[in-house]
């Protein structure tokens, strides 16, 4: 590492709250599947700062539309229309098949958004101020004290208690357990259609059909969060739509403006019509023009670019070539994942792996201890996971032959 990158480095440590045991390294640019950090290194990124940059970095027309936004207008209030957000709102509806969409900043705030949406849903039918969520163990919905309380890790809970009440935690996949939680009081239930960071666990269909059937009887409703999985990463636009139930209310962001901070939560006409109403809920950035402008391209260059057919098939080889891997080493016990949302489970913890990956030039995240997660650019194609799996072959090889 040269001396400047070094400096900037210690001078991030003396002025950046020391939230993140962060990796020595400081990106620059980036281009298409490649970041460059300012030595000029180049590193393979399946990583696309957590599930974000689908299109890659330094896209021609995702950046154009940018810069014409910040000509016109980079701001205005949500006390007044603006057109990138009516555009932008439009599409989500269109790819989403929901009916009425609130623009955030963030992902942990679209989950706030939804867990008021529950409350005041079932508050509007009986009056009361008690009403229950179940959410699952092992999930993950953001870091403010709303989205903190429905994350089932109680290391990331622990010290910031008391979180709001009335949570309850079940099993993802266990139907059962949220049955045995079920009350009069229950509002929701929450869970992420695939978990993301809790280590890359896919819903089965089966609990997706009987949770929505759970909902339906009792009018409870079914919140999912696609913030991590959704915008195309599972091969659809939204994870849910592989299994034919659809959830009364979601939460997106992460890939949704590629880069630019924004987030929603959408829920269908039912729902809108008896829940938040004028002064309920606001933002003063959610829904900007500039986010939106990035949204609403967003969505046109998916559809343009057929992204969906390019994951179904790239992603379906980097399962195949994950599974090699897995063959080959005894301490790779498992991949898990949908598409280019995928997890290798080793027995041991895999962050000595993933720094031997960064001196070779190839970007991975943990998901957990003990899971590497890959979760690319959507826009990889067969060479790159090729590139990647070779890399990270020898990576865990070096491991193994050390620990002998
Ligand atoms: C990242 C993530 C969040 C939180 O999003 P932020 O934008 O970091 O607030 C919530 N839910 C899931 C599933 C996520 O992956």
């Amino acid at each position: 590492m040269s001396a400047e990158m070094q400096n900037y480095i210690d001078e991030a440590e003396k002025a950046l709250l020391h939230t993140y045991n962060r990796y020595q390294v400081v990106f620059d640019r980036g281009e298409g599947v490649y970041l460059y950090d300012m030595d000029g290194k180049k590193y393979l990124d399946f990583v696309a700062g957590i599930a974000v940059f689908a299109l890659g970095y330094r896209n021609e027309a995702y950046n154009d539309a940018l810069k014409n936004q910040i000509d016109k207008i980079i701001h205005t209030s949500n006390y007044y229309y603006n057109l990138p957000a009516i555009e932008a709102a439009k599409k989500i509806k269109e790819i989403s098949g929901m009916d009425r969409v609130f623009f955030t900043n963030s992902g942990a705030e679209a989950v706030e958004g939804a867990i008021k949406t529950a409350r005041k849903y079932a508050y509007l039918k009986d009056g009361c101020t008690d009403h229950e969520i179940i959410a699952m163990n092992h999930s993950f919905h953001g870091r403010t004290m709303g989205a903190l309380s429905v994350t089932g890790n109680p290391h990331y809970r622990e010290a910031f208690e008391p979180m709001i009440g009335n949570i309850k935690f079940a099993d993802l996949n266990d139907f059962d357990s949220v049955a045995a939680q079920v009350t009069d009081k229950t509002c929701a239930v929450m869970f992420e259609t695939v978990q993301g960071e809790g280590g890359i666990h896919p819903a089965s269909e089966a609990f997706m059909k009987k949770v929505r059937a759970l909902c339906d009887e009792r009018d409870i409703l079914m919140i999912l969060d696609e913030i991590q999985c959704g915008m195309g990463r599972t091969g659809r636009m939204f994870a849910w739509q592989r299994y034919g139930v659809k959830p009364d209310v979601m939460t997106t962001a992460k890939a949704l403006g590629c880069g630019v901070p924004v987030g929603a939560f959408l829920m269908t006409e039912k729902v809108g019509a008896n829940s938040l109403a004028a002064g309920d809920h606001g933002t003063t950035y959610g829904g900007n023009p500039l986010a939106c402008a990035a949204v609403s391209k967003v969505i046109d260059l998916f559809q343009e670019q057929d992204v969906l057919a390019h994951v179904n098939r790239v992603g379906g080889y980097l399962e195949e070539r994950l599974n090699d891997l897995a063959g080959e080493f005894s301490c790779i016990k498992e991949r898990r994942g949908v598409g280019l949302l995928q997890g290798l489970a080793f027995d041991r913890p895999v962050g000595d792996i993933i720094k031997r990956a960064m001196d070779k030039g190839l970007v991975l995240i943990n998901a957990g201890t003990d899971i590497i997660r890959f979760v690319p650019p959507l826009i990889i194609e067969e060479k790159h996971v090729d590139d990647m799996i070779q890399i990270l072959r020898e990576c865990v090889a070096e491991a193994e032959g050390e620990r002998q």
